[in-house]
């Protein structure tokens, strides 16, 4: 608890009128607020003190108390015996954390809230999210897939109204059609779910025996989802209208089809690029010659190997990539060459070998291109 006064804290006179308070705690407020100063300690202290300062100087009695007292109004065996705010936790480690809740009495109002409106009585459904996964080869080729997931039909008997007779449901008493109860906690006033409509709004004594009321009923629903060929991980897609049914006649929910592409034993991807390692003797190597690579479509493509070849030189292939989604192009493969010194040589094998050593220019391990240690020793002379 801070010991500043709480009129400095909000930047007001003694004399401020409750709209002023009001209005330069809500200018401070969003300034400081954590979520517009990530990591900043300073502006969260400051945030807190705003607060704090605001819960007191906002309520006519409180101040007075403090008016007349300063800080010892709200220290233990002052007014109300007990501080109001021990035990009282700042959470910002969300979006926006407990800031929502304590101070959503406030922040309705200019956030485009408005607390105790009326529920309108038509409501969106949910959208729903189903993870889809892929292989790098359905990706390729593209496909329709159909899928199945937990959704939520509209009722046929009450029309989704959740009423006996299937006519509009009738206002919740309790609440007063906002869905929402406010209940007192010490000095804090809780928003909560109004236990009657559990939220709705509306209540319904005659209730559908369909649907107990609710105006929908659980169904799992089965759709066919087209994936384009040359999809990308992590896509998102939007089926308009797939996810659950709409409350009371509202519109249905969206279904989020979000694309997972597995990953590929031989390949790697990196948009519409391919890349792949291939293994190439080491005569090959030296001598060129002529391979045969699989292909992402199940096909062969015979590359040709230039004499001289070296291990992580890369040969482009041009169109043998993954296809760039809704076009006609694709990209390129890129083939990686790994040279294979060849093991469990026979007599005759290492005879060769060691002849085609002894009329090199140097009998030795040595490579005839410019050696590592020749690198070191002009490194030494520069
Ligand atoms: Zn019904
Ligand atoms: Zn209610």
């Amino acid at each position: 608890m801070t010991e500043k006064d709480y009129y400095e804290i909000l930047e007001v006179s003694k004399t401020a009128t409750g709209d002023e308070i009001k209005k330069s705690f809500r200018r401070l407020a969003m300034q400081y607020h954590p979520d517009r100063n990530p990591g900043n300690k300073e502006a969260e202290a400051r945030f807190k003190e705003i607060n704090e300062a605001y819960e007191v100087l906002k309520d006519d009695q409180k101040r007075a108390a403090y008016d007349r007292y300063g800080h010892a109004a709200f220290q233990n065996g002052g007014m109300g015996g007990g501080n109001p705010f021990g035990g009282f936790n700042f959470d910002f480690g969300g979006a926006a954390g407990g800031f929502a809740d304590i101070f959503a009495d406030v922040f309705s109002e200019f956030m485009g809230g408005g607390r105790g409106r009326k529920q309108s009585y038509a409501q969106r459904g949910q959208d729903v999210r189903y993870n889809l996964s892929i292989t790098l080869e359905e990706a390729f080729s593209g496909l329709e897939k159909e899928i199945s997931f937990p959704s939520t039909e509209t009722c046929a008997t009450c029309h989704g109204h959740g009423t006996k007779d299937g006519s509009e449901a009738p206002v919740c008493p309790h609440c007063g059609g906002s869905g929402k109860v406010r209940l007192q906690q010490g000095f804090f006033v809780v928003e909560q779910s109004c236990p009657q409509c559990k939220g709705t709004g509306r209540l319904v004594k005659d209730a559908c025996p369909d649907c107990k009321g609710k105006g929908f009923i659980n169904k799992n629903k089965v759709i066919k989802v087209k994936i384009p060929a040359g999809i990308e991980d992590g896509t998102r897609m939007r089926v308009e209208g797939a996810g659950e049914a709409g409350i009371r006649g509202g519109e249905n929910g969206d279904l989020y089809v979000f694309v997972n592409v597995k990953g590929h034993k031989l390949y790697e991807r990196d948009g519409a690029s391919l890349y792949t390692r291939i293994p190439i003797s080491m005569c090959c190597a030296a001598l060129g010659g002529k391979i045969e690579i699989p292909a992402i479509n199940g096909n062969k493509i015979e590359l040709t190997i230039a004499p001289g070849a070296q291990t992580d030189q890369v040969v482009k292939v041009k169109g043998q990539g993954m296809p760039v989604v809704r076009t006609e192009r694709r990209g390129d493969l890129f083939v990686k060459l790994r040279v294979e010194t060849p093991v469990n040589l026979s007599a005759r094998q290492k005879e060769l070998l060691e002849e085609f050593r002894s009329i090199g220019k140097e009998d030795s391990c040595q490579p005839e291109a410019k050696s590592f240690f020749d690198k070191i020793k002009d490194l030494f002379a520069a």
